[in-house]
């Protein structure tokens, strides 16, 4: 039988709803015949959701992994019930579906990442076998099933998996950055430092060219260092993306004085909308990949002083991304021993 290709046909609760906002789905592993099962060897919480997970429990790895198996019990999917997220998977390729045979890359026995949320997919945990606290990461022995909408992006074989891993979170975001930033633009990077934003700052300096700058904006003289160090902005500026009126000042200081073209957010923290948007000429690009970035705060903020940009949601999910995202790893060996000795 044929399923939706968008998965609405698991949903158990509310009916009518997708699967990711749904409050339970069906995490039968029979397949239906334009889905795909995998064997899943790793669960890469979300950072959010592992956080608060790790809290509640007291940090103890037996709660924790309780906790896990609680969730997945009542929901038949891995979404944390507090911070709404996911994360994404690592597997092998079990089975695959009559009608997608032929129509999709894959083959039985490949190894994938699932890029789309662990918050919507379908799973079902055997065992918890081992939960590393450091990088978000549960192993267990369990099987998960993709949507035929689902996205994924097979291991490459000349890396390490958690490395592919790290950089295959923030994909979309060195993406993006491709697509909007053009040959002699100015771009603020704002958290810079950060996962995203090291893979944003190499992107926006490698499409800007000679004749463009790239600024990143960090909280502190290490991150500034690093950055500096890494060669992958043209300057960098310490200001709290807290505070618009000290990035205003401090940002358009390192721009000879002139507005941006293009600003990209990856902070990790709330109201940083206005910092984003002030320093931006008119007709410029305001890229809000943070999760933490309030529509209402910046659409009416935005009005409120003025400024006519156009502002983007960090969709998680552009054309090429994880491609884009795993070549930066493959022609950077700066950017790939800094995400080496950060997160693995
Ligand atoms: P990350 O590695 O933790 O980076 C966040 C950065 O923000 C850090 O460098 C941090 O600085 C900096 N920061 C925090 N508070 C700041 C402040 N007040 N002023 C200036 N900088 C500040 O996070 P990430 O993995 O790159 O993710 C960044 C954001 O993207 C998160 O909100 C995440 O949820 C979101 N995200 C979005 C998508 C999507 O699809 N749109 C996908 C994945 C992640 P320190 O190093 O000094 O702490």
């Amino acid at each position: 039988m044929k399923g939706c290709k968008y998965g609405t046909h698991r949903v158990i609760e509310p009916k009518g709803s997708l699967p990711q906002p749904a409050l339970k789905i069906s995490n039968d592993m029979n397949i239906f015949s334009n889905e795909i099962l995998i064997d899943v060897q790793a669960l890469n919480v979300d950072s959010a959701s592992f956080t608060q997970i790790e809290e509640e429990a007291g940090h103890d790895t037996k709660k924790i992994a309780a906790k896990i198996l609680e969730i997945v019990g009542e929901r038949g999917k891995m979404q944390n019930p507090v911070t709404g997220s996911g994360g994404m998977l690592i597997g092998t390729i079990e089975k695959i579906g009559e009608d997608l045979e032929g129509k999709i890359d894959l083959k039985v026995g490949d190894k994938i990442a699932t890029l789309v949320s662990l918050s919507l997919t379908p799973l079902q945990i055997d065992e918890i076998i081992d939960i590393k606290p450091d990088i978000d990461r549960v192993e267990i022995k369990g099987k998960a099933i993709l949507f035929e909408s689902g996205i994924y992006a097979k291991l490459p074989t000349d890396m390490s998996e958690t490395l592919a891993l790290a950089a295959l979170d923030v994909a979309g975001a060195p993406a993006q950055t491709a697509k909007l930033v053009k040959p002699g633009d100015s771009v603020l990077i704002l958290g810079a430092a950060g996962k995203s934003g090291m893979m944003c700052c190499y992107e926006a300096k490698k499409r800007v060219g000679p004749t463009g700058r790239v600024v990143g904006l960090v909280r502190n003289e290490k991150s500034k260092a690093k950055l500096l160090e890494m060669g992958i902005v043209d300057d960098a500026i310490i200001a709290s993306a807290q505070l618009p009126v000290e990035v205003l000042e401090t940002s358009l200081a390192a721009n000879n004085g002139n507005e941006y073209d293009i600003s990209i957010n990856c902070v990790n923290v709330e109201n940083t909308e206005m910092s984003s948007i002030l320093p931006i000429r008119n007709g410029g690009t305001v890229y809000f990949f943070s999760m933490a970035t309030s529509f209402t705060k910046a659409a009416l903020g935005a009005e409120g002083v003025g400024k006519d940009v156009d502002m983007i949601i960090g969709n998680g999910y552009t054309k090429g991304h994880a491609e884009i995202t795993l070549q930066i790893l493959r022609e950077s060996e700066i950017v790939r021993t800094t995400f080496e000795k950060m997160y693995l």
